[in-house]
């Protein structure tokens, strides 16, 4: 795995700023695949607060592929799923099923505690010499980062001061609304009984999120209107049976949910990914596994520039893949939201229920690479199929036996390459082509 190279100047391949965990998420693969990388975190440690706590199946495979998939067992949780609900509870609408075959090698939708997942891809930088880890400290400016690096990845999250630095404007795209996030540990996870799904409550009195979270870690989002002042947590929380006595608040803050893009993800040697790049409404959890797609979508393709002498062009495709796919994200991340304030006012304008999609998240737009399906979809991974298989380019041809690294032969199975005879196989396990 470890392909370091001995060039001396500049003194690193990679330099990133920002530890989040599309910034943390980069510097493993990054590490993985032999580039020498230099962080600047101005943080000591992990932000203690959980953001994020929703991610899917695609994320969990990344994940896997830099060693965690241990770590994962411990700190996931299988979401069941997501239901729009009326003020009285009731269901009216399920966004999708949930009950599906784990296509990927991983469930759909996992919960998490953000602080958790952040130590552990924080962690699993120390197994990497050449992956040079700056806490504490303030990131250099663009012309100093270009003098150190040869490539530059502004993982500063969303108010980055490299994207200011280089000139990059964010386009609105249209959504902006207060919401007051409140995070809280229960004492005992089955007290008080709280839904177990993912819950939009379409209630006009107060739109609200709830998220049942992994362990005993449960999120409220309500919606606040106009410029109402921050409401008493513990009132919001009654009608829940949440009180002092039977949970401890962990924050309760208040953020603004927008939409925005940057106008261009590049510029020169200098790349955006993450919240610098993008931010969306967090109503289907998407925000940081966009992030984190980015970094995977990145990182070989700086390996393969940096140290197989690919046309610099290459990382030109970076933006191309990502940026439709991020708008779409986005822009269904937008609908979600919009549809909240909908149903509390006509509880039976709710969509037709998607069909299972178990690529739900990886075949929107973005990956054009030209052919028709499965081309620019995820390889399926049956049997931890991905165990047996090389780090770079692979053809994987359905009947094929592998060598795993226990020495178990692993057939191929016909469903991991949807039916055809053979597919070909980027490092980012994405299919590029097809021989039928
Ligand atoms: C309420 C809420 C709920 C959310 N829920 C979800 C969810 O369920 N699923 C999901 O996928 N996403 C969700 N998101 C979005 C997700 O939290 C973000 O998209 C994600 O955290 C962004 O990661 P990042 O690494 O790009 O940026 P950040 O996490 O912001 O990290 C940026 C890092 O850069 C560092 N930094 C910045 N400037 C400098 C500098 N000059 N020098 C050195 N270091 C610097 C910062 O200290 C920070 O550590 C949610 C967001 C919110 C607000």
């Amino acid at each position: 795995m470890d392909r370091s190279s001995t060039a001396v100047s500049p003194p690193f391949d990679v330099a990133i700023v920002g530890l989040g965990p599309a910034g943390a998420t980069l510097a493993n693969l990054c590490g993985s695949w032999g580039l020498r990388t230099v962080v600047f975190e101005r943080s000591r440690a992990p932000y203690p607060q959980p953001r994020a706590c929703h991610l899917d199946a695609e994320i969990a495979r990344i994940f896997q592929h830099l060693g965690f998939e241990d770590d994962l067992h411990e700190l996931l949780t299988a979401s069941a799923g997501m239901e729009y609900v009326d003020a009285g509870g009731r269901s009216l609408f399920t966004f999708e099923g949930f009950e599906r075959e784990p296509l990927l090698g991983w469930h759909e939708d996992y919960v998490f505690v953000q602080p958790e997942i952040d130590a552990m891809l924080r962690a699993g930088l120390e197994q990497y010499q050449h992956v040079s880890v700056r806490l504490g400290c303030e990131s250099p400016g663009a012309d100093e980062l270009r003098s150190i690096a040869r490539y530059v990845v502004a993982c500063d999250g969303a108010n980055s001061m490299i994207r200011e630095e280089i000139g990059v404007d964010l386009i609105d795209l249209g959504f902006d609304e207060r919401w007051f996030v409140v995070d809280v540990m229960l004492h005992d996870a089955a007290v008080p009984v709280l839904p177990t799904i993912i819950q939009q409550v379409c209630d006009r009195r107060r739109l609200t999120t709830f998220v049942p979270s992994h362990g005993m870690h449960r999120r409220w989002e309500f919606r606040l209107t106009g410029d109402e002042l921050v409401p008493d947590v513990w009132r919001l929380l009654a009608p829940w049976g949440i009180n002092a006595a039977n949970a401890d608040l962990v924050r309760a803050t208040v953020y603004r949910f927008h939409a925005l893009m940057a106008a261009r993800w590049r510029e020169g040697d200098i790349f955006l990914a993450g919240d610098a790049a993008h931010q969306m409404p967090p109503f289907m959890g998407q925000g940081m596994c966009s992030g984190i797609r980015d970094a995977a979508n990145l990182a070989w393709k700086l390996a393969e520039v940096v140290h197989d002498g690919a046309d610099p062009a290459l990382l030109d495709t970076y933006e191309t893949e990502r940026r439709g796919h991020v708008a779409a994200v986005t822009a269904l991340s937008i609908d979600a939201g919009k549809l909240l304030a909908r149903l509390a006012i006509d509880p039976a304008a709710h969509p037709e229920p998607d069909p299972p999609d178990p690529q739900r998240w990886s075949r929107l737009p973005g990956l054009e690479l030209g052919g028709e399906f499965p081309v620019g979809h995820q390889l399926p991974q049956p049997n931890r199929l991905d165990e047996s298989l090389p780090d770079g380019w692979v053809w994987v041809a359905a009947g094929h036996t592998f060598d795993s690294p226990d020495h178990l032969p692993v057939v191929v199975e016909p469903r991991a390459t949807y039916g055809h005879q053979a597919v070909l196989v980027r490092p980012d396990r994405y299919i590029a082509a097809v021989v039928t």
